[in-house]
């Protein structure tokens, strides 16, 4: 999850536009009150997340022409620490990119739908036919590769038991 505020920094005074890893409890402590749309919203994509944040920057800056509307992406370890302003350029955009699309391929992915998976491990899926780390991101994606998973072994002569069939029919999705 990441979460987006506008931050007057203390005691630069920088303006600046904030993308944290995490929720409300990772935001730098001189957030502003929000005023654009995005803004305290949580988002699960990071490359969403930073679209949202420079349309955020951009209509800030048109308000506070006097001022440089400034960016800062990151982990702040749930606030300890301060991440760096950076103007607002070709080179900080490029670099901006290129952290969030790290960060999105290191988030855990439906393996139906490739969706990134809830925050939350409870909120994950699974079923009697995947493997130890194969999780999904709803019911509906488990049930699906489940029944690929049937059909697969059904075609390869692999579940000709009709007991077992029974079973996964009422053990199929597992919490
Ligand atoms: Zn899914």
């Amino acid at each position: 999850m990441y979460t987006i505020t506008r931050q007057l920094t203390w005691p630069e005074g920088k303006y600046t536009v904030e993308i944290v890893q995490g929720n409300i409890d990772n935001v730098s402590p001189d957030a502003l009150s929000s005023k654009y749309e995005g803004e305290f919203s949580n988002f699960q994509d990071p490359r969403e997340a930073i679209e949202v944040a420079l349309k955020i920057a951009e209509q800030w800056q048109k308000d506070e022409s006097n001022e440089h509307i400034q960016l800062a992406w990151g982990d702040t370890m749930e606030a300890m620490f301060m991440l760096e302003s950076k103007g607002i350029n070709h080179d900080t955009i490029a670099e901006l990119n290129k952290w969030a699309e790290a960060e999105y391929n290191s988030l855990p992915k439906c393996s139906y739908c490739n969706a990134i998976m809830p925050d939350n491990e409870d909120d994950w899926f699974s079923h009697e036919y995947c493997d130890a780390d194969v999780y999904f991101c709803s019911e509906y994606c488990a049930e699906q590769d489940w029944e690929e998973s049937l059909e697969y072994l059904e075609e390869n002569g692999e579940n000709n038991d009709e007991e077992i069939n029974e079973k996964f029919h009422v053990e199929q999705v597992c919490y």
